[in-house]
């Protein structure tokens, strides 16, 4: 799991102070609803602008303290850091906020409105760090529970009927989501490997901000030689991931920023 700290994502600071809760008796899972962009899934730098217009609007529009919600979840799985464990969220409604938090799914009525498998394992793990850190009860509700609204809409809502199964969890679904098919696609690069990967890999390292030292003039960019296999370790350390120089299924999704 990757969690945003709120300097990542750009986050203002709230205005004011936050209410204490030491515990709650769950988590209300919530979407955005309007209409989201579906390239939100190829480029998860949207997701950042996505938590700076919904924070605007919450603060200038709605006059709140802060962005609503205590997490957020992206297409990608990752966690972004909203108001956090052990302070009451704005997003359930009035009087409804004390006994529940509230994590985000970035989904909308229309454009993206179905979670990736990435997304639900996310909102799992947010829901483990509202537990662990701020005493979260065992209730998995929708915001539609108990308060009148189509949020979280119809597919997680769904889910969180299920009773919020992790996808990566359960045996009863055999499909494989397209992130998956499109890595599966990918080989696995080890030191020494040659060809048009390598190249690929180099080049979405580029892009992603490493190894812009190094001189495809001088290195060949479809031989993974030791310059680069120490940029790809560099870049597994810092994404939280093991950093042992292999380019394969966890570090090619990253390197694609899926
Ligand atoms: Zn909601
Ligand atoms: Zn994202």
């Amino acid at each position: 799991m990757a969690l945003i700290s709120r300097r990542d994502w750009g986050a203002r600071a709230p205005r004011g102070p936050y209410t204490s809760l030491t515990h709650t008796k769950g988590v209300k899972v919530h979407y955005i609803g309007d209409h989201v962009d579906p390239r939100l899934l190829t480029d998860h730098d949207r997701c950042l602008a996505v938590m700076r217009q919904i924070q605007n609007h919450h603060m200038d529009g709605n006059g709140w303290t802060d962005f609503a919600y205590n997490l957020a979840v992206c297409p990608h799985g990752d966690l972004l850091m909203g108001r956090g464990a052990g302070h009451m969220s704005a997003a359930n409604g009035p009087g409804r906020n004390h006994d529940h938090y509230a994590v985000l799914g970035m989904l909308g009525s229309t454009g993206l409105t179905d979670p990736t498998d990435a997304m639900l394992n996310g909102i799992r793990d947010a829901i483990d760090y509202l537990r662990e850190h701020g005493g979260a009860g065992k209730e998995i509700k929708g915001h539609r529970d108990g308060y009148s609204t189509s949020c979280p809409g119809a597919a997680l809502y769904a889910w969180v009927k299920a009773g919020a199964p992790r996808p990566d969890g359960g045996s009863s679904s055999p499909s494989t989501t397209w992130t998956e098919t499109l890595v599966d696609q990918l080989p696995l690069l080890s030191p020494g490997a040659t060809g048009r990967h390598v190249k690929t890999c180099f080049y979405l390292l580029r892009a992603r901000g490493y190894g812009k030292e190094l001189d495809e003039h001088v290195i060949d960019p479809t031989v993974y030689g030791p310059a680069v296999v120490a940029e790809v370790k560099r870049f597994q350390a810092e994404k939280g991931l093991d950093d042992d120089g292999l380019v394969g299924k966890a570090t090619w999704p990253r390197l694609l920023g899926l």
